[in-house]
């Protein structure tokens, strides 16, 4: 522990120096850190960053763009949280030291717009976020897509826009909604869930939240997705908005906690990793601290409840070879890797490829793939590469940002695979139309 004594008024703000001071700086987490492996920079990895923590804590360097910076690269992704021998929770150490540079104004012009328009525009207002993807779906059926992308406009705007368009998810038809509908379990009622929705996913993935419902009805679960939930909070929590990412989280609080269920189901590794971390987002928090307790502990990823039941057994083959990817957030965060696995593995015919690195990043990292365009793309190169090398025809993940990188990684890449989210390929060895 460093002897030097910290200024009375922490510049960190909500980082605590009992996690700040954990860290020994011992290195045995920067070999699984993406963007130290990237780089080859002591700056760009945990320690460094860490050291660059501890630095502006005592005084020693100012919270300048350039140190910044070094925070900014950072995924987020907790790999070296679960490398860390010492216990250094570094997700709550990066989100503290984010939500402060966002106190301060000294974030990336990017970081500001995204926070402007995304964060503390769109999400708290899911019917404006359904307006555009509306939009965007009209910009895909009337071929305005296919007429920008065969002109030159993409080639006249810089670069990172032509990759952003065509990283562009193709929006499904139907969207996947909340209702007061209560879904009833086939057979024998184990007992009654919540789903979580969310922001995106209902939008993007509406038909894999509709294979979640019938999934969890299969396994005998009576379902329910109340209306009044939103957003988890966990891209604004990421990218230091904490203010906003508590007052979504009170909100799910309130409707989940009301909606006499026993499990709140997430089908979303960041959601699940952020809902299971509300009692430290609202520790502060007099009237919700208890509540936010009681829901975290409530709160399970879908592959892990799954796992945990005796599973009805799938009763249809599928012959696909596939291969997973590991959500960061599930992995490290909520150290879930075997559930999935075991889940795929109960498909007959199915055989389950592991890529390398399956547990490294590919660059999707809530808004990173918008602010952080270089290394974004650079992980999803690799990622891609590990991706293609195992001959899968599929990629299951089970994290809606995941799944839409790698679809934009398969697209760029020219190659014909598909992205499924786990409980996709359960619910069509189920038999989905039955
Ligand atoms: S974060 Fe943990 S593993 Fe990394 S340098 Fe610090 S103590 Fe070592
Ligand atoms: S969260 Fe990920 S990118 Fe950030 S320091 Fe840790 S391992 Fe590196």
């Amino acid at each position: 522990m460093s002897t030097i004594k910290p200024p009375t008024n922490n510049p960190l703000g909500r980082v605590m120096d009992e996690d700040l001071y954990r860290c020994v700086h011992c290195g045995l987490c920067l070999n699984v850190c993406p963007t130290y492996l990237e780089t080859g920079l002591e700056t760009e990895s945990p320690r460094g960053r860490i050291a660059l923590m501890k630095g502006l804590r005592e005084g020693r360097i100012e919270t300048s763009k350039r140190v910044v910076s070094h925070w900014d690269l950072c995924l987020g992704c907790r790999a070296c949280e679960a490398a860390c021998p010492s216990g250094v929770p570094y997700g709550r150490l990066i989100e503290g030291v984010r939500e402060q540079v966002a106190k301060k104004g000294a974030t990336s012009w990017r970081h500001r717009l995204v926070s402007a328009v995304l964060l503390r525009g769109l999400l708290p207002r899911l019917w404006a976020l359904r307006l555009l993807v509306r939009m965007l779906r009209l910009y895909q059926r009337l071929g305005i897509q296919s007429i920008v992308r065969g002109s030159r406009v993409l080639k006249v705007l810089p670069g990172s826009v032509d990759r952003l368009e065509r990283q562009l998810p193709r929006i499904p038809p139907q969207f996947f909604n909340v209702s007061p509908q209560v879904y009833s379990a086939m057979g024998t009622k184990r007992m009654r869930v919540g789903l979580l929705a969310g922001c995106v996913m209902p939008l993007v993935h509406g038909p894999t939240m509709e294979a979640a419902v019938r999934v969890l009805l299969r396994n005998g679960c009576e379902v329910v997705a109340p209306p009044g939930q939103g957003c988890c909070g966990a891209l604004n929590l990421h990218s230091g908005e904490g203010a906003g990412a508590r007052k979504m989280a009170r909100r799910n609080i309130d409707v989940f906690l009301s909606a006499g269920v026993e499990r709140v189901v997430v089908a979303s590794a960041g959601c699940g990793s952020a809902m299971k971390e509300y009692d430290d987002l609202l520790k502060e928090d007099a009237e919700y601290s208890e509540k936010a307790k009681r829901l975290a502990e409530m709160t399970v990823d879908i592959t892990e409840f799954l796992a945990s039941l005796p599973l009805v057994q799938p009763r249809n083959r599928l012959d696909l070879r596939v291969t997973y990817q590991d959500a960061c957030h599930l992995t490290h965060a909520q150290r879930i890797s075997h559930a999935p696995r075991r889940l795929l593995e109960a498909i007959t015919g199915l055989e389950l490829v592991e890529m390398e690195d399956a547990s490294r990043c590919c660059g999707a990292a809530g808004t990173y793939t918008i602010t952080q365009r270089e290394m974004s793309g650079q992980l999803l190169d690799s990622k891609m590469e590990a991706v293609l090398a195992t001959g899968a025809e599929v990629v299951a993940t089970a994290n809606p940002g995941c799944a839409l990188q790698l679809e934009a990684g398969l697209r760029l890449a020219g190659s014909d695979g598909r992205v499924c989210h786990v409980v996709d390929l359960l619910d069509e060895a189920y038999g989905r139309e039955e």
